[in-house]
Formats: C-alpha cells, structure tokens, sequence
C-alpha cells in the first residue's frame, strides 16, 4: 500500500496481491485523523480476476471502515472490479471509472456468494432489482450501465487527475448518504426465486445469494451482513465450491497452455469450411459468431443450398431468441461466400474440413486443398473417430494441419477437442488454441485415439450402461438416475436423440471385416426401424413432432432375448457405477498421455457431454471419492 498526498487529496495505492484488512482499517482511522488531508483516492484494485473469492469475509471489517470513514473515499477504478475487488469499492462514497470499465460479481459461479457485503451493500446503491441480477445472476455491468444505475460516476479524461480533482470537489460537500431500500413486491421476490432456480441446474448459490439479499432488505444491514458471512462460510466449506473453482481455474488455464505461451500463433483473419451439414454448418455459423469473414464449400450446388439454408435457419433463429438483431443476423449471412469447389480458396489462412466421415473422402479433400491452398494455410480436421495421421498423411507440409475437433450444435457447444498429429507445428496448434480463445470455446489437447477423449470415454460409458441392461436393469431406470444426477438425459434418451443408426452400421461394417461383434440391443431395434427420434422411437416412443420420451412397450418386446430378469438397482448405484466406468476410462487415457492431466478430462465432460458442473466431473469425483449421489 503506498500513500502520495496531492494537496489535501491523499491517494493510496492498494498493491493487490496484499490487500490486508487491518492495514485498510488503520488506514481509514489515521487518514480520518490527519487535518492536512481532505479527501482520499483509491486506485489499484481493478480487477479482482486471479482472485477465487477464497476468503472475502477477512476484507469485511476494511469495507465496514471505508463505509464509516469521516473524510470521503473515491474509487478510481480502471479495467473494471470484479468480486471482492467490487466489494471493496462498495465502502467507499464514491466511484469514478473509465468508459470500458465492466463490474460483476462471480461468487455464485464458485459455489459461494460474494462475501464482503455485496448482497447487502449493491442493493443500497443500485437498487433491489439491479442488484439481484449481479449478485445471484451473473450479470455483468457495463461502465454505461453502471453509471446510469448510480454505481459509477464516467470520467473520460485521465482516471487519476479527474479523480483527485473529484475529491477535492467532493471534500468540502457532506458525505452522500446510503439511498434508502424501496418496499419489494413480493412478487418479484417470487419471480426472481423461479427464475434463478431454472437456470441454477441444482447449484446452491444463486438461490442462497437472492435469500441473502433479501433478508437484508427485509432485517437491516447488518442482519444482512451477518447472514452473508454465515452463508458464505458455510458454502465456501462444501464440496460445490471446491468443484466449481477447480472448473474455473482448469478453464482459465486451458486457453493458454503453459509449452505454447513463448509461441505467436499463426495468423488467420478468414476461414473455409469443407461441407455444409450438420457440423459444417454450425462450424461456419461459430466462425461467423466471431467475425471471421468465411468461405462454405460444398459438393455440388444442391447440397450448397442446403447448407446455406441450414445456416440461415441458425442466424433466423438466434434472431427470434432475441440474441441477433435483423441486421446482424443479415450481416452474419451476407459475410459467407458460397462455393462449390476449390477455386476461391488461394487466400484463405484457415481451412476446415468437416465433410462425411470417410478417410478416402477426407484424403480426396486435402489432396484438393493443397493444390489450391498457400503453404503456410492452416488446414484442420473435425473428424470425430478417424486417425489424424492417416487422413494427412501424404499431404505437402504436413506442420500446417491439426485436428479442431468441435461437438455438436458447433455454433453452441463449448469444447472443442484439439488434436495435433506428430508434424503440426507450434504456431498452427498456438493458433488451434486462440481460434478456440476467439470462438468463446474451451480448448483441451487430445493426443490420438479412437474417440480422442470425449467420444472414447463416451463409448465406455454406453458400454457400462448397456452391460447394466442386460444385467436386466432397466433403461429407462438408469436414464432416470442419470438425470437425477444432473444430466440432462441419460444415455438410453441421447441414443435416440442422436440416432441408434450410426453406431449400427459401425458394428455392421466390423462384422462384414469378420470382426465378432456380439449382437446388441440396439440392433434389433435398429433392424425392427426404431432408429430413434427420427423414426418415431428407438428405446422409447415419440408422439410425432414431440421429444418426449415415453414407455415403450414394443421396444421391451424386441429387446426382451437380449436383456436379463428385471433386477432393481438403486438410482446412486446405477450412477456410482456409470460415473466409476468413465473415471476408469479417464485414467487409462491419461496413463496414455492422451490428456495431459485429469482436469482436461473433466472439462471434456462438463462442456462437451453435459456432466453437471456442480460436481467438477467424474475424475475431480472419483479423486476425492466423493459420494456419488443426485442433487440435495
Ligand atoms: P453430414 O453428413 O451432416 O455433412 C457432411 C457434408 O459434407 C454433407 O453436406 C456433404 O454434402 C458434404 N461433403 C461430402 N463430401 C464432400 C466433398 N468432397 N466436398 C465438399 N463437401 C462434401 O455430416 P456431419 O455430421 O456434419 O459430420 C461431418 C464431420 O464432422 C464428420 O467427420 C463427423 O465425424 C464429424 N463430427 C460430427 C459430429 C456430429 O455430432 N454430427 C460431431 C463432431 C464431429
């Protein structure tokens, strides 16, 4: 902490690292008692952003002095403030910020809720509302929001200057008074609860932040504080929290491996997709979320329109959502350029290939590519089980290619699985890295495997859960317990949704190879038509046009030779034993080398299979073998 006076205006400097309670509160006492000095600035805590809001209840005694300070106090505050360092500038009467500057309150995406007075003293200075939307919401204040909502007061000049001339303004003023709570309906108490609880997905937080916010509108600010702090210690000591900023540190990590950070990535300003279906199209609608000018080459001119169409029904929708404006949406459509063959690829920096899922047909498109493409292009693959190798392998300049594995709906889904082959050089997988960076995605290397990570641990998890049926448990219990357990559907329902097709005609093709493949009970629906959703049903019914799963009593039939007497598993047993298998898979890739460390593991899951978050993934799990278990 470093103290300048400038005139009467003392300014003190927080060295963040080591901002120390009792430091601050002596500060406030002696700065009170100091006749020369007016008016205090602080400057320093910008972005509380390394901070995992371990331990904000130690800070509380300091914001307590700066709220009670006799001389005024103003925050000058630079990139923004985020959890405990919003917390701090809270406790002081004023706040001066930049026009970039962002607020927000991350606690509730540790586990926690923010736990230096912020439920209690946001709303007194923002109002119930606002204030409910940043603590238990994540929502992050603008500069601009900001300052309409009384929480900042812009200055556009140089921050220091403005603010110790603000405080020499303010010196001689009385010190502005705490705006009074307005009466709350009870209604938006109760409209805020449903909306937080929907979108919680079973985390205690959010809702404990609302319930924190509320009795200190409802007992008094220091009610209010003291049940912050007793919330806040008892979610800081739970599991959840633990989970949640392993997650948050794993994810802040994978952006920028640590082998790359000496490495300048490979320059690319456009992109080309190579096929126009399903993950072209998401692909190019990803590219288009992020800016990037892009080129979608199909086939022939039928399947061009397709996936134009395809792509325009994502832009239309994301419009409808209200995510788009009607300009943007169009602007988003107009800067993909339509083409059937390679010609116009010469300038291209990046090439993604996501045609069918055929080596022979993979080879034809790169062996194209590299007549038309610079040297130094950088040319990827979004194969999801072919050997990376095998499909450059012949390629001129070799250092030029990886795999960018992306899940589907690309233009939502998080993952993208990154998939070096031996040659690819440092700058093309520094660039694999920051498209991912660009594209708001989570990056995780994956070494070569069948399945890479995801799909290979996905495969044992259908495994376990198809050696579980024909134990003669049944599907729909164990889709039951998966959903329990926090996923969204359980492996039975993604079957359907996904379509029992593929892996079908897998299984087929090994069969005509001579391989044994004992027979499944996805076979004999897949060869009585019931390929899933698609169909009208697979291991349930769907009434036409809906996704709802119901019993069915002709799959139990056909299924009926292959599965064992019914047998009763209890919904923690089903999933201890699912979640077991994927953990057991996990560690044999990870004695492989294919993923460099269990947390990439759990990261795969959480962003790419839907495995809640709450509960940090199936290696943080099994590390700490934690009961696995549903929802409280
Ligand atoms: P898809 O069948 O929906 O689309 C493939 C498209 O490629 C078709 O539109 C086809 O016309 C086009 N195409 C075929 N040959 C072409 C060629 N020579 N030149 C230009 N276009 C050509 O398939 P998909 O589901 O989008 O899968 C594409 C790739 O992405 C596959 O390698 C697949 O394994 C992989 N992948 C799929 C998923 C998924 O969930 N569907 C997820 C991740 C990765």
């Amino acid at each position: 902490m470093q103290i300048d006076h400038q005139g009467g205006v003392a300014v003190v400097t927080l060295d963040e690292s080591s901002v120390e309670a009792q430091h601050l509160v002596e500060l406030v006492s002696r700065l009170d008692a100091d006749t020369a000095v007016m008016a205090v600035v602080l400057v320093g805590m910008t972005v509380g952003d390394g901070d995992l809001a371990t331990d904000e209840p130690s800070l509380e005694p300091a914001i307590a002095a700066l709220s009670a300070a006799r001389k005024p106090w103003v925050a000058a505050v630079h990139g923004g403030a985020s959890g405990i360092g919003l917390q701090l500038i809270l406790g002081c009467g004023y706040r001066l910020a930049g026009p970039t500057a962002r607020f927000d309150l991350p606690e509730v995406g540790l586990g926690v809720i923010p736990g230096a007075g912020g439920t209690q003293r946001l709303p007194r200075i923002i109002g119930v509302e606002a204030a409910i939307g940043v603590v238990a919401e994540n929502v992050t204040l603008g500069a601009a929001r900001a300052a309409e909502l009384g929480l900042v007061t812009l200055v556009t000049g140089d921050l220091l200057t403005e603010a110790v001339a603000f405080a020499e303004r303010v010196a001689a003023q009385p010190l502005p008074v705490a705006r009074a709570l307005e009466p709350i309906d009870l209604g938006v108490w109760q409209a805020a609860e449903a909306r937080i609880a929907a979108k919680s997905k079973g985390m205690a937080a959010p809702l404990l932040a609302l319930g924190a916010v509320r009795l200190g509108v409802e007992q008094g600010l220091d009610a209010g504080l003291a049940h912050e702090r007793a919330t806040y210690l008892r979610l800081n000591g739970r599991q959840e929290a633990a989970a949640l900023r392993y997650l948050v540190r794993a994810e802040r990590a994978a952006l920028h491996p640590a082998d790359l950070r000496a490495v300048v990535p490979r320059r690319f300003r456009s992109a080309a997709v190579i096929g126009g279906g399903t993950m072209g199209s998401g692909i190019v609608a990803a590219l288009r979320n992020a800016g990037l000018p892009v080129v979608m080459v199909e086939r022939d001119t039928d399947s061009l329109a397709r996936g134009m169409q395809t792509l325009a029904g994502m832009f239309a929708a994301a419009e409808r959502r209200g995510l788009l404006t009607s300009e943007a949406a169009a602007e988003r459509l107009t800067g993909v350029t339509p083409l059937v063959g390679y010609a116009g690829l010469g300038d291209c920096d990046l090439v993604i290939e996501a045609v069918f899922e055929d080596l022979a047909v993979k080879q034809a498109v790169f062996g194209e590519l590299a007549k038309v493409c610079r040297a130094d292009a950088i040319l990827a693959t979004n194969t999801s089980y072919l050997d990376p190798s095998q499909i450059a392998a012949g390629l001129p300049g070799p250092e030029r290619f990886i795999g960018l594995h992306f899940f589907s709906p690309a233009q939502v889904m998080k993952l993208m699985e990154i998939v070096p082959v031996p040659e690819t050089a440092p700058d093309v997988l520094a660039a694999g890295f920051a498209l991912a960076g660009e594209l708001g995605k989570i990056s995780v290397r994956s070494g070569i495997c069948d399945g890479f990570i995801g799909n290979r641990i996905l495969r044992r998890y259908r495994g376990e859960a198809e050696a579980m049926l024909a134990e003669g448990v049944g599907y729909a219990e164990i889709d039951a317990a998966m959903r329990g357990f926090g996923y969204a559907m359980g492996p039975f329902e993604m079957q359907d949704l996904a379509g029992l097709d593929i892996s079908y005609m897998t299984r087929q093709a090994a069969r005509a190879r001579g391989e044994v493949v004992p027979e499944t009970p996805g076979d004999l629906l897949v060869r009585a038509g019931r390929k899933g959703q698609k169909t009208g049903g697979g291991w349930y019914d769907y009434a036409p046009g809906e996704r709802k799963a119901r019993p069915s009593a002709e799959a139990a039939r056909l299924i009926a030779p292959l599965v064992g007497a019914q047998v009763g598993l209890a919904a923690d047993q089903i999933t201890a034993r699912l979640i077991s298998a994927m953990a057991a898979e996990g560690r044999a890739i990870l004695a492989e080398g294919i993923a460099e460390n269990a947390a990439a593991i759990d990261l795969v899951e959480v962003h790419g299979y839907g495995f809640p978050r709450r509960l940090g993934g199936p290696m943080f799990m099994t590390a700490r073998q934690t009961q696995v278990k549903g929802p409280d």
